[in-house]
């Protein structure tokens, strides 16, 4: 049970990179710098309408570079209630990182939520998805209570492990399969074609809600605001909530309540 009561928890997170994802690549032309500030302009606001519509929390990781360049952005979404957490400074791949870089990049990204919430961020989701030797040390040092970049289940978290022991970080798992990006998101240099229609997603997306519900799980859905913004996908996503409510037992979470009730309930 989560929550006391509910049957399934529903995560919805939005990986809110702005322009930080193409300037880590490089390209800072008017064109990829444009594509970050609509996420953040056009959006961000499509979401919390939409988040407000159907009052429900969500988990937004933000680069430094995020709060840096769209402070007034980030405050508007943690005053609406939503949980702030970490995603890097510029976006960086910590992967190939020594350890005193990946953890001055925790650093800045630490102080610079703070700075807008008040407290440091629970959580951190790795901008590459993928985690250096060092990370799951660093994470500790930080005090953080949970992490969502790798896919070792679908709708259960569990703790990372640290050298064949259980680090006391909990891993709320992401999938490529319930990620917007993959789906959605077109460019050239790199190629991904994207694009797909939004009643394919909507397929993909309700089924695996279905599989959570099933197993008494979590559903976490990782969403761009430049990605899933486009208004024909917000309307998607709108059909995706209303089904999901649908469900009796369904409990809408933050990626922090849904660490902590986790890790309660194996007390
Ligand atoms: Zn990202």
């Amino acid at each position: 049970m989560w929550n006391d009561d509910k049957k399934c928890a529903v995560v919805l997170s939005f990986d809110f990179d702005a322009e930080s994802i193409w300037i880590v690549h490089g390209l800072t032309t008017p064109a990829f710098m444009s594509r970050g500030a609509y996420g953040a302009n056009v959006g961000v606001p499509r979401i919390l309408g939409l988040l407000e519509k159907y009052d429900i929390p969500a988990t937004f990781f933000v680069p430094a570079e995020t709060v840096r360049r769209h402070e007034r952005v980030v405050k508007e979404i943690h005053a609406e209630g939503h949980e702030i957490a970490h995603h890097g400074d510029i976006h960086e791949t910590p992967t190939g990182l020594v350890i005193e870089a990946e953890r001055r990049i925790l650093e800045t990204g630490m102080q610079a939520i703070e700075t807008i919430v008040g407290e440091p961020p629970r959580g951190y989701r790795s901008p590459a998805w993928d985690l250096s030797p060092n990370s799951i040390r660093l994470f500790r040092e930080f005090g953080l209570l949970y992490d969502s970049s790798v896919m070792g289940d679908d709708f259960r978290p569990y703790l990372l492990d640290d050298g064949g022991k259980e680090a006391e970080i909990v891993e709320l798992p992401v999938s490529w399969e319930l990620d917007d990006a993959p789906h959605f998101l077109f460019n050239f240099i790199p190629y991904m074609a994207g694009l797909s229609a939004p009643s394919k997603v909507y397929e993909t997306w309700a089924a695996e809600f279905d599989g959570a519900y099933e197993c008494g799980g979590v559903f976490t859905l990782t969403m761009h605001p430049q990605i899933i913004g486009r208004y024909h996908r917000i309307r998607m996503l709108d059909r995706l909530i209303e089904h999901i409510a649908g469900h009796d037992g369904v409990w809408f979470a933050t990626c922090s309540e849904v660490a902590t009730d986790w890790v309660s309930g194996r007390k």
